[in-house]
């Protein structure tokens, strides 16, 4: 898993205080993937595999709402809605 950073604008831990709640300020939303990449990520998972899940992003509070609404979207989509190139 990566250290909390906001896929949208880009508040990381570093913009933090030490004594704050990480999971006051950041949310982890997981969008939905492909069967294929359904398959590789239980894949993984059985093998005890501790990577960054595909289509999981960190957000700030500030944008968890706008990510956790794409929810139901892949990640593709709702990651370019996002944060349009
Ligand atoms: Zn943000």
């Amino acid at each position: 898993m990566r250290p909390p950073h906001c896929y949208v604008c880009g508040l990381s831990l570093r913009d933090v205080d030490e004594d704050q709640d990480l999971w006051s300020v950041f949310a982890l939303v997981t969008f939905e993937l492909s069967a294929e990449e359904k398959a590789v990520q239980e894949a993984r998972n059985r093998d005890g595999w501790v990577g960054h899940p595909t289509g999981t992003e960190w957000f700030c509070v500030q944008h968890a709402p706008l990510a956790k609404e794409r929810s139901h979207l892949h990640w593709r989509t709702a990651l370019s809605e996002l944060k349009p190139p």
